[in-house]
């Protein structure tokens, strides 16, 4: 069986083997959920109101920014600022939950043949789908493209190459028909597009699933990619299921490929034939100090530290809470704050890699330019980061860096370069924005 891969790129440990095997769990949320309006001014609700599973309560003018839904029946109990994941003050809704989780009517189901593609992507708007793959992007931002009838590929991310993570390998194993459907109803809207399912080839148990849903099918196969990170950045899988190679003034629309991680194109299957908005999420709890870890199915809104809870005590106290993997990852402050559509996981870790508070020295050894999936040199691009010449870090392609945290995880020197390039690559964008 081929492999297809991508230049460099690390073999990271995995940690995955105590939840891979664990069946998706709903946990169910508790008294109180939250939904940040972080630039939504049009709250739809007002304190005192009755309100519905899969309900709007707030949409803004920017199109840029999905619906918001309320994930469970009852109360709003008030619209306040509450912290977010960011660790920022943030206005949001505040919903009393009366556990009778009452939905919405969502209307009969819909055949996605039956409908123009405009229903479709108006569908997909309405209920709200963001990509996890793209900083919850909206679903219908990436889809609404100039052309459609030039788009070659649809490639539907199933790998998941950060540490942890299995809920997106749990979902192609034990619900493959939703993201096969998914891809389909996409298909359907680029007519000259074949379906790319691009997981990871030792994730043997959900390329076994997905094939036996896709049997023979002619527009759709499964690509099995070598396991290594990140196997799952959009650049990256565009190189490794075309050959075609991007920069980052390019989109994947460019390429003549639209790439959505396969969790959205199940949401979108949910969208389109039973008109139900995205209020419920996958997503893994795991980490060294996690007694029981789960994968999870669990309500927008619902507080973090209820997910944990229902993983048992914790063996111990974390020195890091991150929400998203270890490499990417946002740092949490605590767990008093609410899911969000993009979340994929909540990792309570010791830490066995503090880095030293001053920047170390480079030895020389080459290691960060080995792994750089995107042929750069991260030593040389963090020098010129440190000096703060802009120029130079330029012209040696520094805003090219995908800030996926490969150099700085195999650097012996522990030099933190992702953030040092990072740091500088946000400066430069702040004063192009001026
Ligand atoms: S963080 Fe940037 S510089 Fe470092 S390996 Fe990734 S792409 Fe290369
Ligand atoms: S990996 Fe670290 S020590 Fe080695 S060349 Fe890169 S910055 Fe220098």
């Amino acid at each position: 069986m081929a492999h297809f891969t991508f230049h460099g790129g690390i073999d990271l440990r995995e940690h995955k083997e105590r939840t891979k095997d664990l069946l998706i769990e709903e946990i169910l949320p508790g008294k109180q959920l939250v939904f940040p309006m972080q630039h939504h001014e049009n709250a739809l609700v007002i304190p005192g109101e009755y309100v519905l599973a899969g309900q709007l309560l707030a949409r803004s003018d920017d199109e840029s920014m999905s619906r918001i839904h309320s994930s469970v029946s009852g109360v709003v109990k008030a619209i306040e600022k509450r912290m977010t994941i960011f660790g920022e003050l943030c206005p949001c809704i505040i919903i009393e939950n009366d556990e009778k989780y009452k939905e919405m009517d969502f209307g009969d189901f819909v055949e996605a043949d039956d409908l123009e593609n405009r229903q479709i992507l108006a569908r997909i708007m309405s209920a709200g789908v963001v990509d996890t793959a793209s900083n919850g992007e909206p679903a219908y931002y990436k889809l609404d493209v100039k052309e459609p009838n030039k788009i070659r590929h649809i490639i539907i991310n199933c790998a998941e190459c950060e540490p942890y993570l299995t809920s997106k390998y749990r979902c192609a194993v034990e619900r493959p028909e939703w993201i096969v459907e998914g891809l389909r109803i996409l298909l359907k809207m680029f007519p000259n597009a074949k379906g790319i399912l691009a997981i990871e080839n030792e994730q043997q148990e959900a390329i076994t699933s997905l094939q036996k849903i896709l049997a023979d099918s002619r527009n759709m196969k499964i690509i099995p990619m070598k396991r290594k990170y990140p196997q799952d950045a959009e650049r990256m899988l565009i190189y490794a299921c075309t050959g075609k190679k991007i920069n980052s003034s390019k989109t994947a629309e460019d390429a003549r490929c639209i790439v959505l991680n396969s969790d959205t194109v199940y949401a979108i299957c949910n969208a389109v034939t039973f008109g139900k908005p995205m209020y419920k999420r996958l997503l893994t709890v795991s980490g060294d100090c996690v007694e029981n870890p789960k994968n999870m199915e669990v309500s927008i809104g619902t507080i973090l530290s209820e997910l944990v809870a229902a993983t048992g005590e914790m063996t111990d106290n974390p020195d890091k809470i991150l929400c998203g993997g270890p490499m990417t990852g946002t740092l949490l402050k605590n767990l008093e704050v609410p899911v969000t559509k993009e979340m994929t996981a909540v990792l309570c870790l010791k830490d066995d890699y503090k880095r030293p508070e001053h920047t170390p020295m480079c030895i020389g050894c080459g290691y960060c330019v080995d792994v750089c999936n995107e042929q750069l040199l991260p030593t040389r691009l963090a020098k010129y980061a440190l000096e703060g010449n802009m120029e130079k870090f330029v012209k040696f392609g520094g805003m090219e860096c995908c800030e996926c945290g490969s150099c700085s995880y195999i650097c012996p020197s522990r030099r933190g370069l992702t953030q040092i390039i990072r740091m500088m690559k946000n400066q430069i964008k702040s004063g192009t924005e001026e």
